[in-house]
């Protein structure tokens, strides 16, 4: 007999329902949806993923490890998830313009109101799918910016990376 529940045996297996039986439940996040949709791009969800939970490798992160480095994109002594997106001059630069359109005109260059905005703007509607595809693309190619003069390889001006997003 197979567990399909709590006091539920059946003899037929069933996968969905014994990964249930199996796996720790938390409640769903808030941000589930805004992370993860049909119409995206993995590889910039799993930077989304990190960059939402603050797991990215910044270096206000890094610091136990006795990393001290500012930030690549501007200078700013601390760098931090908060500062990256979108607190950093260089990288609001290219925010401010295109989530104007789809996020609205009184968008904020603080991380937690750009996250709620894009969880209470919710539903299925195009702008939605537009906004958090926008959004996503754009924290991953800042990351990738970051990543890429930390290694001291070339880097993309403000005009070249915003042509690479759009
Ligand atoms: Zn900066």
């Amino acid at each position: 007999m197979w567990k399909h529940g709590d006091d539920d045996y059946r003899p037929t297996f069933s996968a969905a329902r014994t990964w249930d039986q199996l796996r720790f439940k938390r409640t769903k996040v808030e941000w589930s949806r805004m992370v993860w949709f049909a119409q995206g791009v993995p590889r910039y969800f799993f930077i989304t993923w990190l960059a939402v939970r603050n797991r990215l490798s910044t270096e206000d992160r890094m610091r136990d490890w006795g990393i001290m480095q500012g930030c690549e994109l501007c200078g700013e002594r601390d760098e931090t998830r908060d500062h990256l997106f979108f607190a950093c001059p260089y990288s609001y630069t290219i925010w401010e313009p295109l989530a104007r359109q789809l996020v609205g005109r009184n968008i904020n260059l603080d991380w937690h109101w750009t996250v709620n905005r894009l969880q209470q703007m919710g539903g299925k509607s195009l702008d939605y799918i537009f906004a958090k595809m926008m959004f996503q693309t754009i924290v991953y190619h800042i990351w990738r910016e970051r990543n890429a003069r930390r290694r001291q390889q070339n880097w993309t001006s403000i005009d070249q990376l915003r042509r690479r997003i759009d």
